[in-house]
């Protein structure tokens, strides 16, 4: 396995700079192979479920040396396009499914926080004190204190200030904690400082500097306020590479072959991270990329950075995505809602909170739209919801062309029943998580005391299907659970608005999220002149009660015809 990760990496270098794999590096890993002279494999002893209307079920398929699918179907007729001496898969009678497609993924994040102290959710503030004391020994050299994880919506009333009891627990160097969910940091006074945050600074565009009953900062900071902060604290380029090499392998081990990076961080300097790896080759994962709009910077200033960066020409990465906040999260009271909260979270925000104003977030709408960037719109309430479909819907240009860029909401919580059409008739496409706790009908039950009976229609999958949206299934890791079979088992299983059947779910994780990152040209489903990216399951998931999908192991994975995962269990 190890050498087989070796060599694949070497070989998508190859593959991204002049599409074919040297003799030499095909020979490190075959050597006791036959030659193949014709730089062919054919996929053979295969239950293929193709993802591709037209064709259905196949029994084999096969590639180019450029990883380009050059037949699908019948073996023999396969091998017939094949010609002399392929290398020769053998997928022992399993499931073969395209490659999953993330459109919402925090990639470089997930493998950077793996590396910081781990504070588990729901804990004290005084279990959270002793974690932070151990932390801060443990993290003898570094310039911050960091850990991830902890849920720190728990420390908003408490009765000792949060930012007091950090400094005690790391009283020499700036120390933060970053939460749960990605909206919300806690640090200490020297956090603070590092961040030139002072004390009586009004709350910045987007974000909230929380403050205690005395009105004294807390040292939590929520929504984009957190920004500051994190980009103070932001680990080295090194660091970050380490962490997104890390997040690569999990994704190859889930069968992920494409991703769109959700978080986008451009201030703490990722985009260079995924550059670094598709120069060096060691991108496994086809990635369309989102870039943070800040609501604190100048807006010409950052349009025109924006600009810059944006690329969409590449088969591997590409930068053509913007990561739009409308507006925080339900646990924060930060969600905007077209009514106020039942029970007020926070009194400053009655109604939840937007990271824009109306204005701003127009202008950065229709120039982003004009550089050619599609839109990831961060919505959780059905007034978010409502803004993000007002706001395309009044891009300046015509009705075709908004729909052909195929921006999207992402996490769609509470969509007002008035919307549930518009997804359709406007083409922006709904993207869903289904975590476990954000599906769960007790979770819905707490919610409904906040903001109504709507709770129990939370993560509309189902509404928004019938109502022909084009929808995909993303995971939002880290923030939310990883494997592509524990998200579509989910959404078949749920309590309300599940899917309706495991071929809409398999097409919301495969072919319409390549829809959706515009990718479905290349990608999405195995047929012609489509990259060879796919998986080998351990079952055929037709053949399972959907709640066993998620047992299903992920036995090899491949991305343009090379391999960058391989269970122990299984021999090609
Ligand atoms: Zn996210």
């Amino acid at each position: 396995m190890r050498q087989l990760r070796r060599w694949s990496r070497i070989c998508v270098a190859f593959l991204a700079f002049v599409t074919a794999c040297s003799s030499d590096t095909t020979g490190q890993s075959n050597s006791d192979q036959e030659p193949v002279s014709s730089g062919v494999t054919v996929v053979v002893n295969a239950n293929v479920y193709t993802v591709d209307a037209n064709q259905g079920w196949a029994e084999a398929f096969a590639y180019d040396e450029a990883g380009v699918i050059i037949a699908v179907g019948a073996e023999a007729d396969v091998r017939a396009v094949a010609g002399e001496g392929p290398t020769v898969i053998d997928a022992g009678d399993k499931m073969v499914l395209p490659g999953f497609q993330d459109a919402h993924v925090h990639v470089p994040e997930a493998g950077i926080n793996a590396e910081m102290c781990f504070f588990p959710r729901g804990l004290t503030l005084s279990d959270y004190e002793a974690l932070a004391a151990d932390c801060d020994g443990e993290q003898g050299e570094s310039d911050w204190v960091r850990a991830a994880g902890a849920s720190l919506f728990d420390l908003r009333d408490t009765d000792e200030s949060p930012l007091a009891v950090l400094d005690r627990a790391v009283p020499d160097r700036p120390a933060i904690v970053l939460d749960d969910l990605g909206h919300a940091v806690w640090t200490n006074t020297l956090g603070l400082e590092a961040a030139g945050i002072r004390p009586d600074d009004p709350d910045p565009q987007g974000g909230v500097f929380h403050r205690d009953a005395s009105g004294h900062l807390s040292g939590l900071l929520l929504e984009d306020a957190q920004q500051l902060v994190r980009n103070a604290a932001a680990p080295d380029d090194e660091t970050n590479y380490r962490g997104l090499l890390l997040a690569m392998e999990e994704l190859a081990a889930n069968g992920v072959t494409t991703v769109s990076d959700a978080g986008g961080y451009w201030g703490q300097n990722h985009p260079a991270a995924w550059e670094r790896a598709l120069a060096e080759g060691t991108l496994t994962v086809r990635a369309a990329n989102s870039l943070y709009v800040y609501p604190g910077l100048p807006i010409d200033e950052q349009l025109a950075e924006l600009e810059a960066r944006f690329s969409n020409d590449s088969d591997w990465l590409r930068f053509d995505t913007a990561k739009v906040y409308v507006d925080g999260i339900l646990d924060l009271g930060t969600a905007s809602l077209l009514g106020p909260y039942d029970v007020p979270v926070d009194e400053h925000y009655p109604s939840g909170f937007n990271y824009f104003t109306p204005e701003q977030l127009s202008t950065y709408v229709n120039e982003l739209h004009t550089i050619g960037y599609r839109i990831s719109f961060h919505v959780i309430g059905d007034k978010a919801v409502r803004d993000a479909l007002d706001v395309i819907e009044a891009i300046d240009d015509n009705a075709q062309s908004i729909a052909d860029r195929r921006h999207r909401t992402t996490h769609t919580y509470l969509v007002h029943p008035d919307d549930l059409p518009r997804f359709a008739e406007i083409g922006v496409i709904a993207d869903f998580q289904q975590s476990a706790d954000a599906v769960a009908t007790d979770y819905h039950e707490f919610l409904a005391e906040f903001v109504g009976d709507q709770a129990f229609d939370l993560i509309p999958t189902a509404q928004l299907i019938e109502a022909n949206a084009t929808v995909t299934l993303s995971s939002d890791w880290d923030a939310g659970p990883l494997p592509p079979l524990g998200t579509i088992e989910r959404s078949l299983t749920r309590d309300a608005n599940a899917v309706p059947d495991l071929e809409t779910a398999l097409a919301m994780h495969t072919i319409d999220a390549a829809y959706a990152l515009g990718h479905h040209d290349t990608t999405g489903s195995i047929e012609v002149g489509k990259f060879a990216d796919y998986v080998v399951l351990q079952h055929n998931l037709f053949d399972l009660d959907p709640a066993d999908i998620d047992d299903t192991t992920i036995l090899f994975t491949v991305v343009a015809g090379t391999p960058i995962h391989q269970d122990l269990a299984f021999t090609p």
